[in-house]
């Protein structure tokens, strides 16, 4: 028999520019098993990097099955970044949030309001800053895996991504990943608290505790 889940999954979005340290502390979010957290695994034209795999990091497809999966109305949200498209598919998000477990979500800004729109109350937004611009670039060409100019294009990009912070509920300077990850922890534990998330499993435990 189908449960009940006790609570609204929510969706949790983490953007920033590339090189602000997302991806650590998504990885981090992630390996905690504790904390439930399922990666919504985005579709993208982007080539493959070597360190990635497909499947797992993106599912890496053609611009002509990204049409067709966008035209479809198989995503909920996509967006074109630094020339390549990028879209969260429909189905595996309904499916987690229909068990009422949290989505994690790392997508930039366009996806986000387009997220925000459709998801409304079920949203939380973290953009993440990195300290300094000096500090992005010194990160893009440690990682070492996008040539000079597509790290030029990002860090022309990372201008206008930062001016988006406005459009978020959290907003973290990531200095210190350790401090930037506990942040992330509080921030999804109170978020898990909020009442209108809480109200069916909260509505069934009071009726029982007002019945002894
Ligand atoms: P990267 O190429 O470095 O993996 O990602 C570039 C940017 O695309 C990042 O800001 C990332 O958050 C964003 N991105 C990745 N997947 C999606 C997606 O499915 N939708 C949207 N809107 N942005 C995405």
């Amino acid at each position: 028999m189908p449960t009940t889940p006790d609570r609204r999954g929510i969706v949790l979005i983490l953007s920033s520019p590339s090189g602000a340290g997302k991806t650590t502390l998504t990885r981090m979010l992630l390996q905690n098993r504790e904390l439930d957290l399922t990666l919504s695994i985005s579709v993208t034209t982007r080539p493959r990097r070597s360190s990635e795999v497909d499947g797992i990091h993106y599912s890496f497809i053609s611009k002509s099955r990204f049409e067709a999966m966008r035209d479809n109305g198989e995503l909920l949200e996509w967006a074109e970044v630094h020339g390549n498209y990028y879209g969260t598919p429909r189905g595996p998000v309904d499916e987690i949030l229909g068990e009422g477990r949290d989505a994690l979500f790392d997508i930039d800004y366009q996806g986000t309001q387009q997220v925000r729109e459709k998801m409304g109350a079920d949203t939380v937004t973290v953009f993440i800053l990195p300290p300094s611009m000096k500090e992005l670039r010194a990160r893009l060409e440690r990682r070492a895996e996008d040539s000079r100019e597509a790290i030029e294009r990002r860090l022309e990009n990372a201008r206008n991504e930062i001016q988006r912070w406005k459009q978020y509920d959290y907003v973290l300077v990531n200095d210190d990943l350790q401090r930037s990850f506990d942040d992330l922890l509080a921030i999804l534990r109170a978020e898990r608290q909020r009442r209108p998330r809480r109200l069916a499993g909260i509505e069934a435990f009071v009726a029982r505790l007002l019945s002894e």
